[in-house]
């Protein structure tokens, strides 16, 4: 296996000659393969005729002979390797090298290869027959360990199972990368082995179905697009068995304002289209298209998904978690209620642009639909009492609302509800997974949340999107390149230098207390007199000091994330940031006579009773959602998937190298490859290496001390100096010597 390292070890002539770059002479002169690059992002096979100066004369497959400039030739592996399962095996670790091997594999339907410790998976957009029950069988005897989700699944819980450790899968990839589809198939494998009793597997699913349902929309990109992160926390009990589920969601309001060729969340449309007629009464529910918040994207149906169809798998789906009839029936009204809010419209009333809803069919269905008498929903949107005097009704001034105001009430509304429904049904389905109840802290959790995101136009919502996703690509950083090289570093052990780009800089953008992008959008959220364009000019004067940053004319910025840059459009940041409804909203949904606006509202209540709760906008909200996460995954042993997408346009067995190119370098790839190329995955202190192998021994005249034993037992068994390194704690050696070490120890005892 270890084709690498047989030759005298110098790790910075192997890295060239790993990478190809001082070595071309010498595949000039045997007529070996090279790679070279022709037009942007193309790569073509072919064999070195001649070179001159910084040219060279290549003859292509299809014999054609290419001018092209040395630098731009790259040495090919030899044939024998194509289609290695680990990229870690290859001879040439360039980039063509590595891009041919995953497009070889991905063209025999191989759709998962690794990169060192992470597992790539490159989405085939078509059904690939092994996900059976064969499969699952097969990995769990371990009688195949060629690169799948189910081999990491495998891995994570043999793990868990032997250290008692609790483990994490965290899957990156840019939107309809397949993450979520790879979420899906790592909970089949882990309900399949760990399924007991319970018949959890089912649960499971139908749960991720309703979240999809609620959770997920139709972008310009990607049909069935989560717009929530989530992690799945699985727990098991000391035999192994499933215990509980927890899942844990954060999230994103996307009801209210759409694209073109984007839709709002499915249930909306499912709901139009499938509502039987007696629901459809008590709903007075319309098509899709009679909605202000559906129809503005001119965007209502997805090409071969039938709403109608998918609200009768959601039903179904609501029965097997055990939502009741009558909750049921409040979600219907809850969803119903926020698509009428969307038609209610304002007619100026006074000559101050003052206004008041119409007293049309929207208002009084959205009133009838939450409980509450259509005068009071009207008032409630379109006027605010300010208290001079807190606590008494003396001195207070009905403030009345703009048209612009009064729509951002609505519109708030509308939001809150949305949001607050979402997270009942967690809850709910929570409660229902969460068998066992006791849990001795055993678990596998499941990181799938959006990728990052870079449209035409981005707005509030890619910038969160992102956000989230340079904290998880410091999570990666951290666990394979970081840790990794610092703790060579304090052990005293030196060569394993992998070049990386951290990505602290523009995580400080984002989170530096006061004047960090974050806070500074809640400063300004809360500052009566700000704008959009005041925005940008406060971020230009705290953040221009921050390299990720770029001002921009305009009212726009952009930032330098890991995975590109990205122009944010501020049109509408801070009203997207807030989260809050006025007091006279509240106090109509608590006295609201259905069961639903209520509840929320007591329990927004209660949150922000707590004084220790300050109001926060979404995006500081979310800073704090994911310190928790990652907080949660740090007590856990990692295990990353990288999902690639290989083509824009969701089609089987098309590969765009540019495209995939891209993305492996995004996720750092290549620096995993090198590293635990150059690196030394197995490790153990020298008390422990001597306490295991010490007695295999046949010198006797060693001193006793753990490190003198070692070194004896490594030089008794002929392990060559290149295959390990002595730190000041441990001992750590390349792939494979464990192993052998390993076998004699079976072999004597
Ligand atoms: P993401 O969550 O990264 O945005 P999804 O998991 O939703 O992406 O995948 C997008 C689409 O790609 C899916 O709807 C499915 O059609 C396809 N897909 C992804 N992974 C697989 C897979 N392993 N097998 C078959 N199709 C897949
Ligand atoms: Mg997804």
């Amino acid at each position: 296996k270890d084709v690498n390292v047989d030759s005298p070890y110098n790790l910075e002539e192997e890295k060239k000659v790993l990478e190809g770059s001082d070595n071309i002479g010498y595949f000039i002169e045997k007529k070996l393969h090279v790679w070279c690059r022709q037009s942007r992002g193309v790569w073509a096979f072919g064999t070195i005729e001649a070179t001159s100066g910084e040219e060279s004369f290549v003859s292509l497959a299809n014999e054609n002979v290419v001018k092209v400039s040395t630098s731009h030739l790259f040495p090919a592996n030899p044939e024998i390797l194509d289609g290695v399962d680990d990229l870690m095996h290859l001879s040439y670790l360039n980039e063509p090298s590595v891009l041919h091997n995953l497009k070889y594999r991905y063209s025999c339907d191989m759709i998962y290869s690794k990169a060192g410790a992470v597992l790539i998976a490159v989405n085939p957009f078509k059904d690939v027959e092994i996900y059976g029950k064969d499969f699952v069988t097969a990995y769990k005897q371990k009688s195949t360990d060629s690169p799948h989700v189910f081999d990491i699944a495998a891995t994570a819980y043999n793990d868990m199972m032997n250290d008692g450790v609790s483990q994490s899968l965290i899957i990156s990839g840019e939107y309809g990368a397949g993450k979520t589809e790879t979420a899906k198939f790592a909970m089949k494998y882990l309900t399949a082995v760990g399924g007991g009793k319970v018949e959890i597997e089912g649960q499971l699913l139908y749960a991720s179905c309703i979240l999809e349902a609620f959770g997920n929309a139709k972008t310009s990109r990607n049909d069935n697009a989560s717009r929530f992160g989530e992690l799945v926390e699985i727990h098991f009990t000391e035999v192994g068995e499933i215990s509980g589920v927890k899942i844990e969601t954060c999230k994103h309001t996307r009801v209210v304002e759409l694209d073109p060729a984007e839709r709002s969340y499915h249930i909306f449309y499912q709901l139009c289209a499938g509502a039987p007629q007696t629901l459809r009464e008590r709903l007075f529910l319309k098509k899709a298209d009679e909605y202000n918040y559906l129809a503005q994207s001119d965007c209502l149906v997805i090409n071969d998904v039938d709403d109608s169809e998918e609200f009768h798998k959601l039903m179904e789906a609501l029965d097997i978690v055990q939502i009741s009839n009558e909750d049921k029936d409040q979600v219907f009204k809850m969803l119903s209620a926020v698509l009428w809010l969307g038609n209610i419209s304002f007619q100026v009333i006074d000559n101050e642009n003052h206004v008041e809803a119409s007293n049309d069919e929207a208002l009084i269905s959205a009133a009838r639909l939450l409980g509450c008498a259509s005068h009071d929903l009207n008032q409630a949107l379109c006027a605010h009492t300010i208290h001079a005097d807190k606590g008494s009704d003396k001195g207070s001034i009905v403030k009345k609302f703009t048209l612009q105001q009064a729509s951002d009430a609505r519109d708030a509304l509308a939001k809150w509800i949305y949001a607050y429904l979402f997270d009942w049904l967690v809850e709910k389905i929570n409660k229902l997974l969460d068998v066992g109840k006791q849990h001795d802290g055993r678990s596998i959790s499941i990181l799938d949340i959006y990728g990052f995101e870079s449209c035409k136009k981005n707005s509030f919502e890619q910038l969160c999107i992102n956000y989230a996703n340079e904290r998880l690509q410091q999570h990666f950083n951290r666990h394979l390149l970081k840790l990794e090289q610092e703790e060579y570093e304090l052990d005293g052990i030196d060569g394993v230098k992998v070049d990386f780009v951290d990505n602290q800089e523009c995580l400080d953008l984002f989170e530096k207390k006061s004047i960090g992008l974050l806070s500074l959008l809640d400063e300004e959220s809360n500052s009566p007199d700000a704008n959009d364009s005041t925005f940008v000019s406060k971020l230009k004067q705290h953040l221009s000091g921050n390299s990720c940053f770029k001002g921009d004319k305009s009212r726009a910025f952009g930032v330098r994330h890991f995975a590109g840059e990205v122009l944010y459009d501020t049109n509408g940041f801070l009203k997207k940031n807030q989260d809050t409804l006025n007091t006279e909203l509240i106090e109509l949904l608590s006295s609201c006579e259905s069961q639903f606006p209520q509840t929320f509202a007591i329990k927004m209540l209660n949150q922000s009773l707590n004084p220790d709760v300050p109001k926060q906008g979404v995006g500081i909200q979310l800073k704090g959602q994911l310190f928790k996460l990652m907080h949660q995954l740090e007590n856990t042993k990692p295990h990353f998937i990288c999902c690639i997408k290989p083509n824009r346009k969701q089609l089987p067995s098309m590969y765009d190298d540019d495209l995939v190119l891209q993305q492996l370098r995004c996720c750092g790839v290549f620096e995993v490859v090198r590293i635990s190329r150059y690196g030394y995955p197995a490790r153990m202190t020298h008390q422990k290496f001597a306490e295991r192998y010490g007695s295999l021994l046949l010198e006797t005249n060693v001193s006793q001390d753990p490190l003198s034993i070692s070194v004896a037992v490594l030089k008794q068994f002929n392990v060559l100096p290149e295959m390990y390194q002595i730190g000041y704690t441990k001992l750590y050696l390349r792939t494979g010597q464990i192993g052998a070490l390993e076998d004699w120890r079976k072999q004597v005892g």
